[in-house]
């Protein structure tokens, strides 16, 4: 078996805090869902409902504006009780309806029908696509329809890449939503790949995961579209786009195929398209790995949306001690959270706490000049020399004039023995375009 790795830089991110890749358990529904209406990168969607009104579960109660924007949907049945705005950590506002749970469930313990899709036309699988508002769930959020709507115009051709590469623990529910729900994924990479017009599906697979590979081809085959399957290094960030294509340009070389424009989607999206086209069912609920050296008993979970982070680490047994940090996604990128009302989204993959600030962190000290920062860097910066210009003085020197080829993987803070935000305050510097 080939294993195709990037060649420079990289870290191994162990993190003993993340909760196991067994097996999932399911979070008691909450008695108050808290369904935000910007769960995706772009403007938010326009609400439907209003104080008062029934919902049942899967509703339309939030219709997506334009590009960037996608329709939202009410997780459980109930009423709408009120609604409400706050501050995120990044200075959004963000506004949510609050559904108290009543009434019955259309869907869950429901037998579900299955609605077949081999006849239905791109357009048509594109429509519904957007109708059930699937996202990317495990990145930017972006509107899968916008994808494929920018795909229209490609002139060479189109690749699906199942993105199934697990280089950062807290991918630990992609990993067992892979593990509960192969069939799903590869149903929906056929689908995703016929919606898309995609000639061909390739299975990116971390080393290692040999028999989720076999598994994945077999429930793939019959696709009408060519499969293969690609198993790449494990090393942190082979997950990143600019990593993943380095990689699958040296695989093409050696199959000597062309893989033309790209599109990668992860196993959660994939599933999320499967059940929108087959099962005709909005994202209800997605799977979250709730850990962290705070929490009292780490796990993989499947929770509603709308339900509040603090309700989901009660369930977990709650925190050992006061946390430090609190937030969501991989701690290496992920975003503070500071507010435990806040909900779980369709782009939570996880939630941690933590006794102390881990990856940079307030009880920073100088740099000693290590190296270590350059020598993990994939793109062959020198983060430290960057971040020295962060401050702004110095800008005009022209140092900072590659912090702008920095993609934030992150790999330079973590190894820091300084504990300097390295990652952070270059691409800040990136921003301000300085
Ligand atoms: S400088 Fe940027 S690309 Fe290089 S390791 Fe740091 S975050 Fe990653
Ligand atoms: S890793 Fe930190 S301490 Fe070492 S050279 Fe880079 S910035 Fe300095």
């Amino acid at each position: 078996m080939k294993v195709y790795s990037f060649l420079r830089g990289g870290i191994r991110y162990t993190d003993l805090t993340v909760p196991p890749r067994d097996s999932s358990t399911t979070a008691f529904l909450p008695g108050l869902s808290v369904i935000p209406l910007v769960q995706h990168i772009g403007s938010r969607a326009n609400p439907v409902v209003a104080v008062g009104d029934r919902v049942s579960e899967g509703m339309l109660i939030g219709r997506g504006q334009g590009l960037g924007s996608a329709n939202i949907h009410a997780t459980v049945p109930g009423r709408v009780v009120r609604t409400v705005s706050w501050k995120m950590a990044e200075g959004i506002t963000n506004d949510a309806l609050v559904i108290r749970l009543e009434g019955g469930f259309d869907i869950l313990g429901r037998r579900q029908e299955i609605f077949p899709w081999q006849g239905l036309s791109p357009f048509e699988l594109q429509r519904i696509i957007a109708e059930y508002g699937i996202v990317e769930m495990e990145g930017s959020g972006r509107p899968v329809s916008d994808m494929f709507y920018a795909l229209r115009s490609a002139s060479d051709p189109v690749t699906l890449v199942a993105r199934c590469i697990f280089d950062d623990p807290w991918l630990s529910a992609d990993h067992v939503l892979l593990k509960e729900r192969f069939a799903a994924v590869a149903e929906g990479a056929r689908i995703a790949a016929r919606a898309g017009r995609m000639g061909r599906i390739v299975f990116a697979l971390s080393r290692g995961e040999k028999d989720m590979g076999s598994a994945l081809m077999d429930s793939a085959a019959g696709a009408g579209v060519s499969v293969s399957l690609v198993y790449t290094g494990a090393r942190y960030p082979q997950r990143n786009r600019r990593e993943l294509e380095l990689v699958l340009k040296r695989y093409a070389k050696n199959e000597g195929i062309e893989l033309g424009t790209i599109l990668a989607l992860g196993p959660a999206t994939l599933a999320a398209i499967h059940d929108a086209v087959k099962l005709k069912k909005p994202i209800l609920d997605r799977y979250v790995a709730v850990g962290g050296s705070a929490i009292k008993e780490p796990r993989v979970m499947k929770v509603r949306i709308g339900t509040r982070i603090g309700e989901i680490f009660a369930e977990c047994g709650g925190f050992i001690d006061k946390p430090k940090r609190i937030g969501s996604g991989s701690p290496l990128l992920g975003r503070t959270v500071v507010d435990l009302d806040e909900p779980v989204i369709k782009t939570s993959f996880a939630i941690f706490a933590f006794l102390s600030a881990q990856i940079g962190g307030y009880e920073r000290s100088r740099c000693i000049g290590c190296g270590e920062c350059r020598s993990v860097c994939p793109v062959g910066l020198d983060p430290e020399t960057l971040y020295k210009f962060t401050g702004g003085s110095n800008a005009r020197d022209g140092g900072p004039s590659r912090a702008a080829e920095c993609h934030g993987c992150g790999c330079c803070e973590v190894v820091c023995p300084a504990r300097l935000p390295l990652s952070t305050g270059i691409i800040r510097s990136a921003l301000r375009g300085a």
